[in-house]
């Protein structure tokens, strides 16, 4: 349920409703970045949501009562039915502009990230990625450069002036990581870590939330209302392909979830055809299909030389392929009325 105060609504009758939603037995939520007035009543409110609806409209300065019946009440596009537009520095996702992150999958070394930072600037990519801590299905694989990795990516930054998202994976890592990236990335593994979600929840870092590989939809909406639950509303979601019985590719690319998000969130939502497809020669293919269908960005591997790429060289575009690419999304997300 949210509560729409009047644009004329004082301090006081705000206060007042809030403190009524905490003597009904539910929490109240406001939005800092949502500029109309706007109340969520959190909590399990089923059987009494009709009642309460009708207490809570008597009430001064309230203009309106709206019911959510989606179970994500703070992701739900009801709740924002403008969408939301989260900013990293001067970059914004989910306007007009298709946001376009790439980077190695790990970060491996200064020069090969500073090389690489460059090249992705010079070609319009507008922010970078890197891992520093790998999620490995083997232990055996190479785990990441750690703090180093993160050291490396805030000096790309510096030279670039790119902002940076990198991934978390742990609870005890998240005040280091917020240290030096801009974005936190929480991976397909970590989509249902809910420890996870709540303390990047009360952080002030924009979230990267990836789909988990054998997620629904609905389970990453639900991952989503965790981080806002906590306060931090600047999430962006991210499809980046599913567990199916399909084989031919690394994993099946949900083209469906843009749309569907798109029509169930206000928030923003991007697209990973690197991890999607598993296979650099599809990735264009991928990457076009998601800024048709509505994708806020795309994120994308570059490698500067994939055959010795520490992880993930054979979905990794080389620095002159993404050049070529970001031409190509360009041309399709001008006839969809974007800007790349
Ligand atoms: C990544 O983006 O580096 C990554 C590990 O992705 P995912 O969690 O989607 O597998
Ligand atoms: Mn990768």
């Amino acid at each position: 349920m949210i509560i729409i105060m009047s644009p004329s609504a004082t301090e006081e009758e705000i206060h007042l409703v809030q403190h009524e939603i905490e003597a009904t037995g539910f929490r109240p939520f406001m939005n800092p970045g949502v500029e109309r007035k706007v109340i969520a009543v959190l909590g399990e409110l089923d059987v009494r949501k009709a009642d309460l609806a009708e207490q809570f409209q008597a009430m001064a300065g309230v203009a309106r009562v709206e019911l959510i019946s989606d179970l994500w009440k703070l992701a739900s596009r009801s709740y924002y039915p403008a969408g939301s537009v989260v900013r990293v520095g001067d970059v914004s996702i989910g306007s007009d502009e298709v946001v376009i992150v790439a980077g190695p999958c790990s970060v491996e070394s200064e020069a090969q990230m500073i090389q690489l930072a460059h090249q992705i600037k010079a070609a319009g990519g507008k922010m970078l990625r890197g891992g520093a801590f790998k999620p490995r299905t083997s232990p055996y694989s190479f785990q990441g450069l750690g703090e180093e990795g993160l050291r490396i990516l805030a000096k790309a930054r510096e030279e670039t002036g790119l902002p940076v998202v990198t991934e978390v994976m742990d609870t005890h890592e998240v005040d280091l990581v917020c240290k030096y990236a801009d974005v936190l990335q929480i991976g397909t593994r970590n989509m249902q870590n809910y420890a996870l979600l709540k303390k990047v929840g009360t952080t002030g870092h924009p979230v990267l939330l990836k789909r988990g590989l054998g997620s629904k939809i609905r389970d990453l909406l639900m991952s989503a209302e965790y981080i806002i639950s906590e306060g931090n509303t600047k999430v962006i979601l991210c499809e980046r392909g599913i567990t199916t019985f399909e084989d031919s590719t690394r994993n099946t690319t949900d083209i469906n979830a843009i749309p569907v998000l798109k029509n169930w969130t206000h928030l923003p939502v991007m697209l990973d055809p690197s991890h999607a497809t598993g296979n650099w020669q599809y990735v264009a293919a991928i990457a076009g299909a998601a800024v048709a269908a509505g994708s806020d960005g795309v994120m994308i591997e570059v490698h500067n030389d994939p055959a010795r790429a520490w992880s993930d060289g054979p979905q990794s575009l080389t620095p002159e392929r993404f050049q070529n690419l970001v031409v190509r999304l360009r041309a399709i997300a001008e006839a969809v009325d974007r800007a790349v």
